[in-house]
C-alpha cells in the first residue's frame, strides 16, 4: 500500500498512464515511418522519456503534453477533449506543438520555424525532444532530396530550441550528424 502513503505522487503518475493509455488508443492504427513500422505509441513513449530523463523534467504536466504532443495533429481528438480530461496547461502546450494540417507541408514547416522562437522554454524542450525522436533514422522510403530538406529543416528548428537544455541538444545533435553522414553514404554509393 505504498501508494497511499504518497497520494500527490500516485495521483500525478496515474495520470501519466492515463495519457499514456489515452494516446495508444488514440493512435492505435497509425505506425512509425521506419522499417519496422513500429507502433506509434513507441514515439510517444520515447518523447516523454527524453524529456524527463535527458532533459530532467519533473512536471506532469509538461510529461502528459509530451505523450499526447500528436494527438491533436494526428487524430481526430479535438482540443475541447484534451483539455477536459488533462487540464488547460496540457492542452495549451500540445496545441502548441500542433500544425494545422489543411495547409501544406512545406508552408507549416516554415510557420513553425517562425512560431517556435516565441514558444516558452518548456514547449521548446517537447519539440526537440520530439526532433531528436524523429532524426534517428531517416525516412528510407523518402527521396534523397525529401530526406535532405526534412534534416536541413530540422536542424533548423533545433538551433531555436538547443539552448533550452544542453543534455538533449547534444544527443539531437549527435543523431542529426550520424543520419547526415548516412544520407551523404547514400548519395554517393
Ligand atoms: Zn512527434
Amino acid at each position: 500500500m505504498v501508494g497511499l502513503r504518497y497520494p500527490g505522487k500516485k495521483v500525478e503518475s496515474s495520470r501519466l498512464l492515463q495519457a499514456l493509455d489515452f494516446a495508444a488508443e488514440r493512435h492505435s492504427a497509425q505506425r512509425r515511418k521506419g522499417p519496422d513500422a513500429a507502433p506509434y505509441v513507441n514515439h510517444l513513449i520515447e518523447v516523454a522519456m527524453l524529456v524527463a530523463s535527458v532533459a530532467g523534467v519533473n512536471d506532469a504536466d509538461v510529461l502528459i503534453a509530451a505523450v499526447l504532443h500528436d494527438v491533436l495533429e494526428d487524430t481526430p481528438t479535438t482540443a475541447e477533449e484534451v483539455s477536459e480530461r488533462f487540464g488547460a496547461r496540457v492542452c495549451q502546450l500540445v496545441q502548441a506543438l500542433s500544425d494545422d494540417k489543411s495547409l501544406p507541408r512545406k508552408r507549416r514547416r516554415q510557420i513553425t520555424l517562425e512560431e517556435l522562437p516565441e514558444m516558452d522554454s518548456l514547449t521548446k524542450i517537447i519539440k526537440l525532444a520530439d526532433l531528436t525522436s524523429n532524426i534517428k533514422l531517416l525516412p528510407q522510403s523518402w527521396s534523397f532530396d525529401r530526406q535532405l530538406e526534412y534534416l536541413e529543416w530540422s536542424e533548423h528548428a533545433a538551433t531555436i530550441c538547443s539552448g533550452e537544455c544542453q543534455a538533449l541538444a547534444e544527443l539531437y545533435w549527435q543523431r542529426a550528424g550520424a543520419s547526415r553522414a548516412l544520407l551523404e553514404r547514400s548519395r554517393a554509393s
